[in-house]
């Protein structure tokens, strides 16, 4: 059994194969986390969710780069983001589906940050929506699925300005979704009692300072992803990335900290399993 905590199969990258991804996905017993970038594919996800109970589940969540408008080019897939402003009552409602499993993606995204917006209202309108995204998850008693990127020019920022809101808000049921920073700053919220969610990324080359990462988090505090369609492992680098990839990841984790897969296949599948109340 494989669960890939964190996919995309509901956007347009899927558009043509999907069902046939999501076939597979039920002949294995796999589990998929399917994760919302905005209403559109937040609703798209519930919809699965729905269709195929047991394999697949949804998170709901408006992610940062959708709240401006900006051309992306992301791992060689360019996208058009349309902006949207939070709607707490419409994702209430999609929320209280019962295949909804957490709320998410949120955060900060300092990475891209449009021309015609200043530093500080690109800043602050992420650390709002993210900190109502944080009080629905709360007031439905749901985990959230941290997405945190930093800008080139400020390493460490985005990831400190979400550490900072956490400690202020105190609702501590939550996962920083492809960790890509250092030791510190995982210790940090690994202090708070947040879970600790690696991609494919810790399979590149040249990434030392993750290895060490995920060396010294302990085993019952991670979790494994996709982030499919983006992020294929090495081993597939290149290719779109699918859940079943999430098996490469693991395969990682279990080498960088010397241990066979089944013990950290059972391992990641038993805090995914209870950090989201799978059933
Ligand atoms: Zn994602």
């Amino acid at each position: 059994m494989l669960i890939d905590t964190h996919a995309h199969l509901n956007f347009s990258a899927f558009k043509d194969d999907g069902p046939d991804i999501i076939q597979q996905i039920v002949n294995d017993d796999m589990k998929v986390i399917n994760v919302g970038s905005q209403l559109s594919t937040s609703k798209r996800a519930v919809e699965l969710a729905d269709k195929h109970q047991g394999n697949l589940y949804a998170a709901v969540g408006l992610h940062p780069i959708h709240l401006f408008a900006m051309d992306y080019d992301e791992m060689e897939m360019p996208f058009k983001t349309k902006k949207e402003d939070f709607s707490q009552e419409a994702y209430e409602k999609l929320a209280e589906h019962k295949n909804v499993v957490a709320i998410g993606e949120t955060g900060l995204d300092y990475f891209h940050r449009p021309k015609d917006i200043a530093e500080m209202e690109f800043i602050n309108k992420q650390k709002w929506t993210f900190l109502k995204e944080l009080q629905l998850a709360k007031k439905l008693g749901l985990p959230y699925i941290l997405h945190c990127r930093d800008s080139r020019e400020k390493p460490g920022q985005a990831y400190k300005d979400i550490l900072a809101v956490l400690k202020e808000f105190k609702y501590f049921k939550g996962v920083i979704h492809c960790f890509s920073s250092d030791w510190d700053i995982a210790a940090k919220f690994l202090d708070m009692g947040l879970m600790i969610s690696f991609t494919g990324i810790i399979t590149y080359p040249k990434t030392n300072e993750l290895t060490r990462v995920v060396k010294k988090t302990p085993l019952d505090r991670i979790m494994a992803e996709t982030d499919a369609p983006y992020l294929a492992p090495q081993i597939v680098r290149g290719k779109r990335n699918e859940p079943r990839f999430v098996r490469y990841i693991i395969d990682q984790i279990a080498e960088i900290k010397g241990k066979e897969f089944n013990e950290v296949n059972e391992a990641v599948t038993r805090n995914a399993n209870q950090f989201f109340g799978l059933k």
